[in-house]
């Protein structure tokens, strides 16, 4: 199953991308944490990504595509990969289109996590990151064991520099801006499915399992 998490920036795609690609054993590819892991270890990749998203901007598509295609393209994909924060715009998933076409293949679903903007600040205000694995917490919807610890690795918890309210309201601004159309870039497609992202976590899981199948 090739799945992709479409949504606003903390609406909960990688919180159920996590979930997903647990439950049908499948690998979980995501944009956001594949930059952050570059950052963390100093690449060139790293130092022209963090440019960009410390301005709440996008990484230019030509970072990007590429990046997404040839992990797609890998042996632990054959049987399926949920995409989290990509394609995040209209030419990227033409990209991805393009390569998946190549390859004599196509997505099954795009799932849209619907969260009205009003919820996301709260979201992003509370969000609390382990730069280490990827692990994503929040303060008061799903706290760690031990409060500041990633419960996965032990690693320090930390408040993305992105996530700080400043930054937040631009992401939210380039998220309508050119992440939106996708939407109807997917319907059009015939393989979007609209989840209400403002239930509690496991609500919105069962909602993504009973329209993805068991
Ligand atoms: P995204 O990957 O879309 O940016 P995240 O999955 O990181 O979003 O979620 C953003 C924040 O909101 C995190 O702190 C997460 O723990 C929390 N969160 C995710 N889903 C829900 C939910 N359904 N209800 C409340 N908080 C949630
Ligand atoms: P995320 O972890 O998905 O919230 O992504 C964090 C940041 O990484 C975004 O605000 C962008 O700056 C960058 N990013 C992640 N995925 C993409 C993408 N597909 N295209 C462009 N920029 C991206």
């Amino acid at each position: 199953m090739k799945i992709i998490m479409l949504g606003a920036p903390g609406a909960g795609k990688g919180t159920q991308a996590k979930k997903i690609a647990d439950y049908y054993h499948i690998p979980h590819i995501s944009t956001g944490d594949i930059f952050r892991a570059n950052i963390k270890n100093g690449t060139e990749l790293g130092k022209k990504a963090k440019e960009y998203m410390d301005q709440g901007l996008l990484v230019p598509d030509e970072l990007t595509c590429d990046l997404v295609t040839d992990r797609v393209a890998k042996e632990d994909c054959a049987n399926g990969y949920i995409l989290d924060g990509f394609p995040r715009t209209i030419p990227q998933a033409e990209a991805l289109e393009r390569a998946l076409n190549a390859m004599g293949t196509d997505m099954d679903y795009a799932v849209n996590v619907d969260v009205p903007d009003a919820n996301i600040v709260n979201r992003m205000a509370g969000r609390r990151a382990c730069l280490n694995c990827g692990g994503t917490y929040h303060l008061e919807f799903l706290r760690p064991k031990t409060e500041g610890i990633c419960d996965t690795c032990g690693s320090e918890l930390v408040l993305r520099d992105d996530d700080k309210p400043e930054t937040v309201q631009k992401r939210l601004d380039v998220y309508h801006a050119q992440t939106q159309p996708l939407i109807d870039f997917y319907e059009n497609k015939g393989i979007l499915k609209t989840i209400d992202g403002t239930q509690e976590i496991d609500k919105v899981f069962a909602d993504i399992i009973q329209i993805l199948g068991e």
